[in-house]
């Protein structure tokens, strides 16, 4: 049977012919090829159509502490691993109040604080000038892993950024991704090394909650071709992708995580970017209901959240109280629009928390730069909004609103 045999046949044929008198161009192969034009990727910048309700929220309707934000930073970095105690700064604490100020911002909680004289700097020239508006987290000292004694030298240093100001211990993905045997080199150390156990330990003793960043967006562990979400992102920073190589996947950096969480009952844990697993947060679920001593934040999976609005709005009505606000925001990073600190990020964040609006943009940019989607609101109720802007993050760093 010929394809004009097959359309007969099944009654398309109809269609097909009422078509072609109207003028419109059929299906029917022809002698003519079509000639469409060859457009690269980045220049595709689409305009939308669609008119819908947009809200402006420039103010949050509580205030905010920010679980998640990057003031300070190491000096000197070696293949993802933080060297030296010495810090550099991204902004004066003034230049931020002022757009806490207007985005009903209360604190920012500055998690890459370091560690040593270069924590206690951190700490007199944000935490103590400006208090309850800035809070520091040390890092552990990595650099100082092939030390005999680390494990008890990385817990007495938990301990000393206790005492200089430290409201929380931050690990960055360096743990599971970077950080070797011989510190740059050798084979991956595991999430669940037992080496770092006194580091949990002292954390918990100490009431310091960790907040932990492992593994990344699923797609950074795939390849960067045309079937991957985020090729675009990838293929502009081909060193985000954790493909191949000696790399654990995902899952394998999930369970890892999750057996440290499980000898650690005593220590609560902050899982960053929404426990790791936006992409999943039926993953993410079974990890909360397994571990009462896990919190998740939102920072920079917004657009995660909001494009499965249903069932993220589900999400934060189960675990209300474990949900915390954070935006990954860095001061003057132009380059990653999703995490530039200022008040059109917030405004964001906001709308997507307080409003119903449909199909906005989760970044400031010209083009989605973690994907090429947009988002949807999901409205939280008042009680829930107030526990998420404040409240988990409060009970967590134990200060008072
Ligand atoms: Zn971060």
């Amino acid at each position: 049977m010929n394809r004009r045999e097959l359309l007969y046949g099944t009654g398309l044929g109809l269609v097909s012919g009422i078509a072609a008198h109207a003028g419109v161009k059929t299906s029917e192969p022809s002698e003519e090829k079509p000639n469409p034009k060859v457009l690269n990727l980045p220049d595709y910048q689409p305009v939308s159509m669609l008119h819908v309700r947009e809200t402006h929220v420039e103010k949050a309707r509580y205030p905010v502490i920010d679980i998640h934000t990057h003031i300070s930073f190491s000096s000197k970095s070696s293949n993802g691993v933080p060297m030296v105690a010495e810090r550099r700064y991204a902004a004066t604490p003034e230049e931020l109040i002022l757009v806490m100020d207007s985005s009903n911002l209360r604190s920012m909680v500055n998690l890459t604080g370091g560690y040593g004289s270069g924590l206690s700097e951190t700490v007199a020239k944000y935490d103590k000038v400006f208090p309850d508006r800035f809070y520091t987290f040390t890092e552990p000292a990595y650099a100082r892993i092939m030390e005999p004694g680390y494990p008890r030298i990385q817990a007495e240093l938990i301990e000393q950024a206790h005492r200089d100001g430290a409201r929380g211990l931050k690990v960055l993905k360096t743990l599971g991704l970077y950080l070797r045997d011989n510190v740059t080199t050798g084979k991956l150390i595991k999430i669940d090394d037992p080496r770092f156990d006194p580091m949990w330990d002292a954390c918990g003793q100490l009431n310091m909650p960790v907040a932990i960043h492992i593994s990344d967006p699923s797609a950074f562990f795939l390849p960067t071709d045309r079937f991957n979400e985020r090729y675009e992102e990838l293929n502009n920073h081909p060193d985000w992708s954790f493909y191949g190589r000696d790399y654990p996947s995902n899952l394998e950096l999930i369970d890892a995580r999750n057996r440290m969480i499980a000898r650690h009952p005593n220590t609560h844990f902050v899982v960053l970017h929404v426990g790791n697993f936006a992409e999943n947060l039926e993953n993410v679920s079974q990890a909360m209901d397994r571990f009462p001593n896990m919190n998740v934040d939102l920072a920079a999976r917004i657009g995660e959240l909001g494009r499965q609005p249903r069932t993220a709005r589900a999400f934060f009505e189960k675990y209300q109280d474990r949900i915390m606000f954070g935006t990954d925001a860095t001061p003057h990073v132009h380059n990653y629009p999703q995490q530039l600190f200022g008040g059109d990020l917030y405004s964001i964040y906001y709308r997507f928390l307080e409003t119903d609006d449909e199909y906005f943009d989760y970044a400031p940019a010209k083009v989605p730069p973690q994907g090429r989607w947009r988002i949807s609101g999901i409205k939280l109720p008042d009680d829930i909004l107030r526990k998420v802007y404040n409240g988990n993050a409060a009970r967590e760093l134990r200060v008072s609103i």
